[in-house]
């Protein structure tokens, strides 16, 4: 996910955590909504990209990943719809139903993100995404794979080196 200057995603700064966990909130309520599975069976974690792009916060990445041991290959049907899937998150924080100043429990809010609540801002998130998916399509999602216990990918190397640990899931750079 890249930004132009002047706008920034600065590691560790408050407005980029808000960006980023929201936008990444909308992805995964957006990834549940369209396989109809429950909602935290879809995850979304966001970091800097680890490069100086990344550390001067002009790239940044967001991962989806299933929870579950034995999750369907959710990634591979939501690549097939990648277009929905940079148009629902953006109807979800464009169009809260009760019409909220940031986040409710009708958009973005769930018990589930609960320690996270004060971090979602639909309208600073929408605002991201909208630059993103507009810059980027859905050319920009690579199918990835996550080191479930370091919490990113590691290389995708088939089931060997990283176990039961590793599970497929979907990138946005
Ligand atoms: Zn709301």
């Amino acid at each position: 996910m890249d930004v132009v200057a002047p706008m920034q995603l600065k590691p560790g700064h408050y407005p980029t955590d808000v960006a980023l966990r929201t936008v990444s909130e909308a992805i995964a309520k957006a990834g549940s909504q369209m396989l109809e599975i429950e909602p935290g069976e879809l995850m979304a974690e966001y970091r800097p990209s680890l490069t100086a792009e990344g550390r001067n916060g002009l790239k940044a990445e967001i991962f989806l990943y299933d929870t579950l041991a034995d999750g369907a290959d959710f990634s591979s049907q939501l690549v097939e719809r990648g277009t929905e899937l940079f148009q629902r998150p953006l109807q979800l924080m464009n169009a809260c139903p009760e019409d909220c100043d940031a986040s409710c429990y009708r958009c973005l809010r769930s018990f589930k993100n609960k320690f996270e609540h004060i971090l979602l801002d639909r309208y600073v998130g929408a605002e991201l995404w909208n630059i993103y998916s507009r810059d980027n399509g859905r050319n920009s999602i690579r199918r990835d794979c996550r080191n479930r216990r370091h919490g990113f990918p590691a290389t995708c190397g088939g089931k060997g080196r990283l176990g039961s640990r590793t599970k497929t899931g979907l990138a946005f750079r």
